[in-house]
């Protein structure tokens, strides 16, 4: 079994370091904390240290001790995807997709639950809760039922009804709370303070947040550690990109890539808190949001996490783009004809950003270009197509099939 190879608890802003243990601030400054490994055993090692397939493969590079508290449901381990009829529509030289629908509840949030609810039994807690869009309460509500915990789910009142239905049918308490996100994350985070529940929320807790790196490595190994020059993640809190682009430096200073990709953060044009920051040079405004197609990326204060992103996005000379809810289902349509991919529309709103900066010239071309697609497009709400039926018989289905198909 693989050791894990986390050290340690550094502030982000005062560079405090505490020891390993639940806590979900810095205690001299109250900052955020972010894990830190053994960077020179991995150095070492190199990619010999991993072993098996999906999410747990990269457990030396996770905060979990013991294989015991490493709770799977079958996640990680998502295909890459080179798409070269969309890379010629688009007018890219290589276009790879790299698809999180294939995770056990459809979305990218599987590999956060799987370290998060692995922390919660890690630190001897029965119950887990998070405030949700819908992706994170039901990968949260599955993960903890697998690890025999309890979840007290908070869930977005226009969450599509497959969220809803999946989530009712996995966890052990449903609430359905009125307004956005916002609305209610204060007042649930002083509960998280208070002990009264594992914190499997996305703006605090490092634990949980780590699973997301995987996502790097992943992309890093299937490129035989030749990544891609550019990324493009999406960020409602910020927890995808940051544990992303983590993952790229944590390799390069360990010497695993020669160097590491352009992070570009994308964002629904309803919601897009950072990305009016990034382009304004200012600090981020909390927006009063709405609905957008988007509902995973629906945070209009993306609080301390946000700050952080645009931190790296400034330090690390990142991009931020944003696309319009018709501009998100138009890449959805073309995604899932060019290619078979069919992601939801959270999840191929980076795609959409990317086709924008195309647009603008904001991007070039002419290099590798790795768009994250967080979602499987089968948790959708939407209307489905005409339900009219034709009845054949032969010679008239013979004519069909010759006018459609060609003769
Ligand atoms: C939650 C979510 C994201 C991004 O959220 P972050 O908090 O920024 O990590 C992206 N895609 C999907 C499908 C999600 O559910
Ligand atoms: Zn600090």
């Amino acid at each position: 079994m693989t050791e894990s190879l986390a050290q340690s608890l550094t502030c982000i802003d005062c560079g405090a370091t505490h020891a390993l243990g639940y806590r979900l601030a810095c205690e001299k400054c109250s900052g955020l904390l972010e894990l830190r490994y053994d960077l020179g055993r991995l150095a070492r090692t190199g990619p010999t240290v991993l072993s098996g397939t999906g999410l747990w493969r990269y457990a030396a590079v996770l905060p979990i001790a013991d294989p015991a508290h490493r709770v799977s449901l079958g996640e990680g381990g998502t295909p890459l995807l080179d798409c070269p009829r969309l890379a010629r529509e688009l007018g890219v030289r290589t276009l790879l997709i790299k698809y999180d629908g294939p995770n056990p509840t459809g979305t990218v949030k599987d590999r956060s639950s799987a370290t998060g609810v692995g922390a919660a039994l890690q630190f001897g807690y029965r119950a887990t809760s998070v405030v949700s869009s819908g992706n994170a309460g039901s990968s949260i509500a599955a993960y903890s039922a697998r690890a025999g915990l309890r979840s007290l789910i908070f869930a977005y009142e226009r969450a599509s009804a497959p969220k809803l239905l999946h989530m009712a049918a996995t966890t052990s308490d449903l609430v359905i709370y009125q307004g956005v996100y916002d609305d209610l994350i204060g007042h649930w985070d002083r509960l998280a303070d208070a002990g009264l529940f594992f914190d499997c929320g996305a703006s605090r807790n490092a634990y949980k947040h780590e699973g997301k790196k995987t996502i790097a490595y992943e992309i890093a190994e299937q490129t035989s550690w030749s990544p891609p020059d550019v990324v493009v993640a999406p960020v409602a809190v910020g927890e995808t990109f940051i544990a992303t682009a983590r993952g790229f430096r944590e390799m390069r200073e360990a010497g695993w890539i020669p160097r590491v990709p352009t992070m570009v953060a994308a964002q629904a044009a309803r919601a897009n808190a950072i990305v009016r920051a990034f382009r304004a040079g200012t600090s981020i405004t909390p927006l009063k949001i709405g609905y957008t197609v988007a509902e995973g990326l629906a945070a209009g204060d993306p609080g301390r996490k946000g700050d952080w992103v645009l931190r790296l996005l400034r330090e690390q000379a990142g991009l931020a783009g944003e696309a319009e809810d018709d501009e998100i289902v138009a890449a959805q349509r073309r995604l899932a004809r060019t290619e078979g991919i069919w992601g939801g529309p959270t999840g191929v709103a980076t795609l959409a950003v990317l086709e924008r900066l195309l647009r603008d010239r904001a991007l070039d071309p002419d290099q590798t270009i790795c768009v994250v697609v967080s979602e499987t497009g089968l948790k959708t709400e939407a209307e489905p197509p005409s339900r009219a039926g034709v009845a054949f018989d032969e010679a008239s289905l013979r004519t069909l099939v010759e006018e459609r198909l060609g003769r």
